[in-house]
């Protein structure tokens, strides 16, 4: 196993260990750490495990996921070509929203996550990740607009989109989400 390979399975090891938000963990299949590569310039970070998430261990595989892939494609890119994660990795009984304290609890192992697979973009999908990026931030008035931040000693750019899950029933959304992810290959070549 590769260095960054065996310190993100570390980061797994710990969240087992410390025993993180144990009334999620009881409840779930799984803990859902991420997928992609490790060595992504862009790492996307939605909510929480859904379902289908939580059943099979990876992030965005339910129908959320599959609109994910498809815009995906459509940008020119794929799941090889970027990391995929959550701001919180278990899933929250009937897929209510992760509470302030779950958010809180495993926002560390996010942040290590970075730190380790050291992305030049972040993309957060819905205001629960964006919210610790881009503090005080609307999402109605952010999304697609990239901002540079600075993380511990290295600048991130944040591009922050509506998540996947709320535009896919929601034509106006949809289209947005859609047009917002096709100028992130255009924002990217800038960077
Ligand atoms: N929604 C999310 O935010 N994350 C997933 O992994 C699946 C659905």
């Amino acid at each position: 196993m590769n260095d960054k390979q065996s310190q993100l399975e570390q980061i797994r090891t710990d969240i087992l260990s410390k025993n993180i938000c144990p009334e999620l963990a009881v409840q779930a299949k799984n803990l859902v750490m991420g997928s992609g590569n490790i060595d992504a310039k862009i790492v996307f970070i939605g909510e929480a495990p859904g379902k289908k998430e939580d059943e099979q261990g990876l992030p965005f595989i339910g129908a959320a996921g599959k609109f994910l892939d498809k815009m995906l494609a459509e940008a020119n890119m794929n799941r090889d070509d970027v990391f995929i994660t959550n701001i919180v990795k278990y899933r929250p009984p009937n897929n209510r929203d992760p509470s302030p304290d779950e958010k809180a609890a495993f926002l560390p192992y996010l942040l290590k996550q970075l730190q380790i697979i050291n992305p030049k973009v972040v993309i957060t999908l819905g205001r629960h990740s964006m919210e610790y990026f881009l503090p005080g931030s609307k999402i109605g008035q952010v999304h697609g607009e990239p901002k540079q931040i600075q993380l511990d000693d290295h600048k991130l750019t944040i591009i922050p989109l509506f998540h996947p899950a709320a535009a896919l029933y929601n034509g106006g959304l949809r289209q947005t989400l859609i047009d917002d992810f096709l100028r992130v290959p255009d924002i990217i070549s800038k960077i």
